[in-house]
């Protein structure tokens, strides 16, 4: 069995994606998208009349945030709630206290619009409205918007797969039980930490919410704190490590220059490594 610290054989096909801060050998992020019922109507407006749904969304900020809330600060972890503006008009009280708990309020869109097909000046607005909102709220203009430093992500590490359901299609589909998913995210934790990348989850309080994920995700920070030189930080630590020239990294989310350690290894083609590997990169991406 693969000891835990060591790097593997088979990681040795692709260099570590980034130069980490001393001492540490994997990044983990917790982010949250508090899309509420925005994730409903953004998509399908007739579903404001659907209670049923409206409420699976409400679950999010009225009963999901606050045990994601109470499981952080018992856990003295830091996250990213991504909001967007019209959860922010609505829940106003919700977002000041995830900001009061020095969580990092991001931009998530106003209605988490697609930014597909939408001209500069719409994107603009949307963004502006966004952040008068939250700023309005907070006091603090929000800087995180996945669209400046690129912090990976995979469907596989992102709860709506596993959880998110609708009595219609697509959504109409099995909902897949907790110990599934921790195993999941248990193994391929085991192989970002062996690779050096950063494990950054998508999840949704409205999913992830539920008493039964609450708990699985309290075995999984129990599970990650297992692991040698694990940094547990929010997305602006992330964003803000990978600008530093400390972390030297490059457009492709390599670093500009091999870590000694890794001289021998082959370099890896940027694409692929990035996305198996949760490299870190200063590309910009869109992503609502
Ligand atoms: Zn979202």
């Amino acid at each position: 069995m693969q000891e835990r610290g060591t790097r593997p054989r088979w990681g040795a096909a692709i260099a570590p994606p980034i130069r980490w801060p001393k001492g540490i050998r994997a990044a983990v992020c917790l982010t949250f998208d508090l899309d509420a019922e925005t994730a409903w109507i953004s998509r399908d407006p007739e579903n404001l009349r659907r209670l049923a749904v409206m409420s699976q969304g409400a679950y999010g900020p009225k009963v999901g945030v606050p045990l994601l809330l109470d499981l952080l600060a018992r856990n003295g972890l830091h996250a990213t709630f991504f909001v967007p503006g019209w959860t922010a008009e609505r829940y106003p009280d919700v977002v000041a206290d995830i900001h009061r708990q020095g969580h990092e309020v991001g931009h998530h869109g106003y209605l988490h619009e697609a930014l597909e097909g939408k001209t500069r000046d719409e994107e603009e607005e949307i963004l502006v409205k966004g952040v008068r909102i939250l700023e309005g709220i907070t006091g603090q203009r929000p800087v995180g918007y996945r669209a400046l430093v690129e912090l990976p992500t995979t469907w596989i590490l992102d709860d709506g797969p596993y959880f998110a359901y609708g009595i219609r299609p697509p959504l109409y589909r099995q909902i897949y039980p907790p110990g599934t998913v921790l195993a999941t995210w248990k193994d391929e934790f085991r192989g970002m930490h062996a690779l050096s990348g950063a494990f950054t989850l998508i999840l949704h309080p409205q999913f992830i919410g539920r008493p039964s994920r609450v708990l699985m995700l309290q075995a999984l920070i129990d599970y990650v704190r297992t692991f040698s030189g694990v940094w547990l930080a929010h997305g602006l630590q992330l964003a803000r490590w990978v600008a530093s020239d400390a972390a030297s990294a490059g457009t492709d989310g390599r670093p500009l220059t091999a870590p000694a350690a890794c001289s021998s290894t082959a370099p890896a083609t940027g694409a692929h490594a990035r996305a198996s590997s949760g490299a870190l990169s200063r590309r910009p991406s869109r992503r609502s």
